[in-house]
């Protein structure tokens, strides 16, 4: 069903565009260069510009759902409500009743926690599938090439496409890897399409590609310092770090910055190698997240389990791009907290994590070959919990637990993929994708009611990415 273009959708994304490139305007016109002035004037103005759009922290009942909560205390009820009130989830039990509260009826549904996604390089989301087959027109040429013809603009347009697809797909979190901030102004566009949104994120500034490979520090000082008046509640700034391989001093130098000022580190363990690099400099610590963890060897897992690292798998790219297969058991056998990514559309075509928690557990078992390798309720608490857990956000989402934020799923049985409830952690694993999501709640925000985003316009998210796409394509010569 096609819908109207929303007025409101309208106004707020016209006002919050002429917000960043206007800044970059009064910058030139004043004649100051770089982000001091940026960041400046975001100070001076307090608060970032409302964001009017969202949808209230609404007061919800949902009735009658098959609930599967996540925590270990409630587990899973057959009939279950749950109770949402100022963005929280106040109860999840039977029967439950509550004056005021506006009813949604779960009868045929599974409710869950939204899926947690842990690494996305959003800005890559203009690029679907356009790693091409051949030498040189591969996904790494493709994104270099085009990406440096990217603008603030064209990093807030993609982050809303992926955002709304996220939305739609029943993301409630994501992790931006944002390797293509190559201005303060692109770090505060992609800012923008994450609070405008009001998905929960972790924003991490990464290095520009073909731009030297140098962590913008001061940058990622000044993100830290005004964090509360450029980003919102649900979200939190990381770093994209590149590693130490070849910049063994720059890495550090970076590093150390970012534990100094408190920010969680993420790296791509991409090569053979990555991670006994880091063990040998000790530069393994908690939390920090290591991507693909492809060639892990199992000295390099032990290592990992043992810092209290944590991996981010994301098997579809990892496949596509002829890395092989992630050690999926290995990782969650010796303890790791393992969280699943999209990484890019460019590789994976779209955001499907429950196609990417099937192939998770596919995996393993054929790994293992065994049926019984991994369950799908462990696999669901890799998409929910442990993906949370991960990007150290278990005491706020991932589960359905009293007291938490208010991120949850509801999804539709009532389609022809998946029927009616059967077992349903294998279902929700197995059967359903993106179209069984019905509604959809962040922060206790409905951003998905009945199939449809209440507060982003997808045809105007996707007419602005196809302008943006032909414009970099054409300036990139691609
Ligand atoms: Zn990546």
């Amino acid at each position: 069903m096609s819908t109207q273009p929303d007025q409101n959708d309208r106004n707020q994304s016209r006002i919050s565009r002429r917000s960043f490139l206007g800044k970059s305007m009064l910058l030139g016109a004043a004649g100051v260069v770089g982000y001091t002035g940026a960041f400046a004037r975001v100070t001076e103005q307090g608060a970032p510009e409302q964001d009017q759009g969202l949808p209230p922290q609404g007061h919800y009942l949902i009735k009658n759902a098959y609930v599967l909560t996540m925590d270990a205390k409630l587990g899973d009820l057959k009939q279950g409500d749950v109770l949402v009130q100022d963005g929280e989830i106040k109860q999840v039990s039977q029967n439950l009743n509550a004056a005021g509260a506006e009813v949604l009826a779960g009868d045929g549904m599974i409710v869950m926690p939204g899926l947690v996604e842990t690494h996305w390089h959003l800005w890559t989301s203009l690029l679907r599938s356009m790693a091409g087959d051949t030498e040189g027109r591969g996904y790494f040429s493709v994104t270099r090439t085009v990406g440096q013809h990217y603008t603030p603009e064209s990093m807030y347009t993609a982050s809303r496409l992926a955002i709304a697809e996220a939305i739609s797909s029943g993301i409630t979190t994501l992790h931006d890897w944002s390797h293509n901030a190559r201005s303060p102004e692109f770090a505060e566009a992609s800012l923008q399409a994450l609070r405008e949104a009001g998905i929960r994120a972790r924003y991490s500034l990464g290095v520009p590609a073909g731009k030297g490979g140098v962590v913008d520090l001061q940058l990622l000082e000044r993100l830290k310092r005004d964090w509360n008046k450029l980003a919102s509640d649900t979200l939190h700034l990381g770093l994209a770090w590149p590693g130490i391989n070849d910049r063994r001093e720059q890495g550090i130098k970076e590093l150390k910055t970012a534990r100094q000022l408190g920010i969680p580190v993420s790296v791509h363990a991409s090569r053979a190698g990555v991670i006994s690099g880091l063990m040998q400099e000790q530069l393994l610590f908690k939390g920090m997240q290591l991507i693909h963890c492809k060639d892990a060897t199992s000295s390099e897992i032990q290592g990992i389990a043992k810092a209290g690292a944590v991996a981010s798998l994301s098997p579809f790219s990892e496949l596509r791009i002829g890395y092989g297969i992630p050690p999926v058991k290995e990782l969650l056998d010796a303890g790791v907290t393992l969280g699943i990514s999209v990484d890019t559309t460019t590789l994976t075509g779209n955001a499907d994590l429950f196609a990417t928690l099937k192939l998770l557990l596919n995996l393993a078992n054929a790994l293992n070959r065994s049926e019984f390798a991994l369950s799908a309720k462990r696999t669901l608490e890799v998409g929910t919990l442990e993906g949370a857990r991960s990007l150290g956000l278990a005491e706020q989402t991932g589960s359905l637990s009293p007291g938490k934020r208010a991120d949850l799923i509801m999804l539709s049985a009532n389609t022809l993929n998946a029927g009616y409830v059967t077992a349903p952690h294998q279902l929700v694993v197995e059967a359903m994708q993106p179209a069984n999501v019905h509604t959809v709640m962040i922060d206790g925000r409905i951003v998905k009611r009945n199939h449809t985003l209440t507060h982003l316009n997808k045809e105007k998210i996707m007419a602005e990415a196809q302008t943006e796409f032909e414009r970099v394509m054409g300036k990139s010569g691609w």
